[in-house]
């Protein structure tokens, strides 16, 4: 072969590949009509049995010399790319995205506003353990100027030998005590069942992060109208924690707080791993208050202060913090909650710095 025979063979190829751009991109829209179509009649985009079908259909046309599973697997990436090309365009749908809504959701709690442009500091012990205990928390919390406070009812412990919470006995606690105080409420219900009994009680619907994922719960947190704070899984993505409050949100309740909380990595230094990045990609992605529990996330005094301060510089509509008026003898989370003393250096410092516009 001379050169020139396979210059002329290279502008074939050349040729070629421009035609079959041209035919992909012409399969790739009409795939995307396909893909709006589905959305439309609430059909799954990804269909196994068509696929099966188109997959066969090619393989029986196959003349070569392709082998039959070389061509499976270039038609499977054809096929990937097209329903990626769908999942970008129904991402983009979603209720809490912020292509469908450009201004940010605001939260009114009574006259407090999460969301409106004024980060809030929600603190509280891990678990309501009496009457006592929560007015004195309640107490200190009123007189350092916070006005929403949070307290775990039901308890999902690692160990079931470990206090499960007082129940609905502790929701009535709350209830009468931030009536005294007109302090907002937040406590979390593990139980779908609890959700309608629960918004008698409380302010604020907590989902933990334990139960990100239990669409059941999401789906009655979603058919009431209380606020709900969404609290990101253990090993959840940015995705799969959009797309649980997404649950929420279809089912009508639109008042929907996200709180990252740390996510499981290899890190032992913290309890978890604060994912700050998550904060301004959550701020970009959806429309929805976005707060950060520096408690949980980091599980350690000695950095609640900055942390705070970096979720707010980081665009945080606010913090969560856990404070019990003797740490050391909480029924949970001993080790991690701030006594009153630690409270009030941590908010004077986070207020020194001037991100919560106070
Ligand atoms: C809590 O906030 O009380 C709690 C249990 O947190 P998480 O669900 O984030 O572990
Ligand atoms: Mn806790």
């Amino acid at each position: 072969m001379t050169l020139r025979d396979l210059n002329q063979l290279r502008e074939k190829l050349d040729t070629i590949n421009v035609q079959l751009l041209e035919i992909l991109s012409e399969r790739a829209r009409i795939s995307q009509e396909i893909g709006e179509e589905k959305e439309k009649q609430g059909v799954p985009e990804f269909d196994p049995i068509r696929e099966k079908y188109m997959l066969d259909v090619l393989v029986a046309n196959n003349k070569g010399p392709f082998d039959d599973k070389t061509i499976r697997h270039l038609f499977k990436q054809i096929f990937q790319a097209s329903l990626n090309l769908q999942q970008e365009e129904h991402k983009k749908h979603l209720l809490v995205s912020r292509n469908t809504q450009k201004e940010n959701t605001i939260i009114n709690l009574g006259n407090i506003s999460v969301g409106g442009g004024k980060p809030v500091m929600i603190a509280g012990p891990c678990s309501v353990e009496s009457y006592g205990q929560v007015r004195q928390v309640a107490a200190a919390l009123k007189a350092a100027g916070i006005t929403v406070m949070r307290g775990g009812a039901y308890k999902p412990r690692t160990s079931p030998y470990d206090f499960q919470g007082l129940g609905k006995e502790g929701l009535k606690i709350l209830k009468e005590v931030g009536t005294e105080f007109g302090l907002k409420t937040i406590s979390e219900i593990v139980d779908p069942s609890h959700i309608e009994m629960a918004c008698n009680y409380i302010d604020v619907i907590q989902i933990g992060a334990r139960n990100m994922q239990n669409f059941e719960l999401l789906k009655a947190a979603g058919d009431v109208r209380t606020p709900v704070l969404l609290k990101r899984g253990l090993a959840g993505t940015i995705e799969e924690f959009l797309h649980a409050a997404e649950y929420i949100v279809s089912r009508g309740n639109t008042q929907v707080m996200l709180i990252e909380r740390g996510i499981r990595t290899y890190e032992k230094a913290t309890r978890n791993t604060l994912d700050i990045s998550a904060v301004p990609i959550l701020k970009q992605e959806s429309h929805l208050p976005v707060l950060v529990d520096v408690t949980h996330s980091t599980g350690r005094k000695d950095i609640m202060a900055p942390c705070a301060k970096a979720a707010l510089a980081a665009g945080a509509d606010g913090v969560m913090v856990e404070v019990h008026p003797e740490p050391s003898t909480a029924l949970s989370d001993a080790a991690q909650q701030l006594n009153f003393e630690e409270f009030k250096r941590f908010y004077t410092e986070v207020k020194q710095s001037g991100l919560l516009n106070e």
